[in-house]
């Protein structure tokens, strides 16, 4: 099978999920975490938190840390958020129950990313997004708050254009978010070779489509994590198996 047809055979995946109808995102796996996180006409600086905090550790536990701090305050709202000392912020993420494995540096980061929202966008994140921005202006105002890096503000963009359906004049510097799972399925599909680094992986999806790289990302993150698992490949079940360069290696293994 060619390139181009394991590319289109993902992109499919991906524009269906890019057009579908607006729904509840799912983040957390909890449902009053992720109505939290889903409030971006009220409270759009808990989604911005939730990218922020989601960061070496399990991803569910991480976009849990917003609804976590709101029960404990009774409250998200930024004004609310702005009141907090460093010191508190510190407090709250050390707990008990610790919010976060790293809660020292991701207190530093929630500290920070609370001025920044204050100062920069007058207490409303979801300027980071309005009116229309360039996909690179979008992730740009990510990557300039402290803790994000390339991976969390391309995440960022893409779940915001992809599944909040938020309008943007373009969508080419919206990259690939390269985990295990996008790794091993690049890899297993013959796009990458297995041990290729983050930078060859990020650049073989922009070859791949350069108006969208990033319309890659959760086909090969949902195959990686549902189907094209690192033990036992679940080749049978696997809607890329007719083009897939590894199905007859594990396929054989798992018929
Ligand atoms: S066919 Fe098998 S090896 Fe290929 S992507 Fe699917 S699960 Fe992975």
């Amino acid at each position: 099978m060619s390139e181009l047809e394991i590319r289109d055979a993902l992109l499919q995946r991906g524009e269906r999920l890019f057009s579908a109808p607006p729904a509840l995102v799912i983040f957390a796996k909890h449902v009053e975490a992720d109505k939290l996180l889903n409030a971006l006409d009220r409270l759009p600086h808990a989604f911005v938190i939730g990218c922020i905090m989601d960061q070496q550790i399990q991803a569910e536990q991480a976009w849990m840390i917003p609804f976590r701090v709101s029960e404990l305050l009774g409250s998200f709202s930024i004004e609310r958020l702005a009141e907090l000392s460093h010191e508190d912020i510190r407090r709250l993420m050390a707990g008990p129950p610790r919010l976060h494995f790293y809660f020292d540096r991701m207190s530093d980061f929630f500290y920070s990313a609370i001025g920044r929202i204050m100062e920069v966008y007058s207490g409303d994140a979801s300027r980071i997004w309005s009116e229309r921005p360039s996909s690179a202006e979008v992730v740009y105002r990510f990557l300039e708050f402290d803790g994000v890096g390339p991976k969390l503000a391309t995440m960022g963009a893409n779940i915001l254009a992809r599944d909040f359906k938020i309008p943007m004049s373009d969508y080419t510097s919206i990259d690939i978010s390269v985990d295990r799972h996008v790794r091993r399925v690049f890899g297993r599909l013959r796009l990458c070779p297995q041990d290729a680094d983050v930078l060859r992986i990020i650049y073989k999806a922009r070859a791949l489509n350069p108006e969208f790289p990033g319309l890659l990302d959760y086909p090969a993150f949902e195959l990686g994590r549902e189907l094209c698992k690192e033990r036992r490949p679940l080749c049978a079940d696997c809607y890329m198996r007719p083009y897939c360069p590894s199905a007859a290696e594990y396929g054989a293994v798992n018929p």
